[in-house]
């Protein structure tokens, strides 16, 4: 394969904040380097329709900061077929585009894996979702956002709490995953923390409560992906070991995606994003860029979406120490 001179770049599946920051540094990295850059607009949706745009240095100006994706993300279901993705191919060729940045979760890199299964232009992926689920780096685009989000939500959260002496049901976002909650769950000093890594926590908490001493109010996180369902779900089937509080559920819901990127966010895209490109220079293929011990790893796309990162089981002892 000869040397690489036009990259495309796109986002696909669920947006998060930092993807803007990534993008930018896709973009000026190719400058850089003497790249010619594509934005593909709608992820996969936008190669297949070849909605391509230009990009320089200039148009990712003043994005750095902002929340979302100007590249606009989508699902797309014909990508899914060798149909769809055969039309992506053509329209790729083209237009010239020999190298593609694809900033996405786990779904996004198992099509671009099939895709490099498939034709020659390589694919590079850089972890873009607020769930922090994909194995093979530490860090994934927005978690670091969202976590704080949570954080100040929570934080308000508590004060209605205690001055009603409620017990509250918080839902925050991971389907499969419960870093959000875990982590957010240890830094807003929740009562509880319910994820989906630990079976039957949902069951266990009156045990858990009982251990401890009586508390006026509490906060319980709930990782949406629970197997005892939602956070509406665990406090029905819990409220009658709970007869002496005042039950509430709050769903934080997209909250959670939006938002100005934290500096941990800009910097890590940044560092993931120029990662991104000068692995494409490398004639690298079907490989995500990812953070490991704060160094840039390569990850084989077929290990990040296989492989299962699970939460540390340390925190998971800590949080509830900490909620005695
Ligand atoms: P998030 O973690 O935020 O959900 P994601 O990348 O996992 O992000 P998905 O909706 O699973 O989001 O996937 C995004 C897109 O990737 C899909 O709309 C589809 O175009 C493509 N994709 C997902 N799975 C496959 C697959 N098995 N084969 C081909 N393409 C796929």
């Amino acid at each position: 394969m000869g040397k690489i001179k036009k990259i495309g770049v796109l986002t696909s599946g669920g947006d998060s904040p930092g993807m803007n920051a990534a993008i930018r540094a896709v973009v000026r990295t190719a400058v850089y380097e003497g790249l010619e850059v594509m934005g593909i607009m709608c992820g996969y949706q936008g190669m297949i329709n070849a909605d391509f745009k230009p990009l320089q240095a200039h148009s990712v100006s003043d994005i750095i900061q902002r929340g979302g994706t100007i590249l606009k993300t989508a699902r797309c279901e014909e990508f899914r077929t060798p149909e769809g993705r055969a039309k992506a191919y053509v329209n790729l060729k083209e237009a010239g585009i020999d190298g593609v940045v694809v900033i996405g979760g786990d779904g996004s890199f198992t099509g671009a894996r099939l895709f490099n299964e498939e034709y020659d232009i390589p694919f590079v992926g850089i972890p873009g979702t607020i769930d922090n689920d994909i194995f093979g780096t530490d860090y994934t685009i927005g978690y670091d956002t969202a976590l704080n989000t949570v954080v100040e939500a929570v934080d308000k959260i508590r004060d209605t709490a205690s001055a009603h002496n409620r017990m509250f049901f918080v839902e925050v976002m991971g389907a499969e995953a419960g870093f959000i909650a875990l982590y957010s769950g240890i830094a807003s000093g929740a009562e509880a923390i319910v994820i989906p890594e630990i079976k039957d926590d949902a069951r266990n908490l009156k045990a858990m409560f009982d251990g401890g001493r009586k508390k006026s109010s509490a906060i319980i996180i709930v990782a949406e992906g629970d197997e005892g369902g939602g956070a509406f779900a665990i406090a029905e089937s819990v409220k009658e070991d709970f007869k002496g509080y005042d039950i509430r559920v709050s769903v934080l819901g997209h909250l959670q995606r939006g938002g100005s990127p934290s500096a941990i966010d800009r910097v890590n895209a940044s560092r993931l994003g120029h990662a991104a490109v000068e692995a494409l220079i490398d004639a690298q293929k079907s490989v995500m860029v990812g953070l490991a011990n704060g160094e840039i790893t390569l990850v084989p796309f077929r290990k990040a979406v296989k492989l299962h990162k699970d939460v540390n089981h340390s925190l998971v002892a800590l949080a509830k120490i900490l909620s005695v």
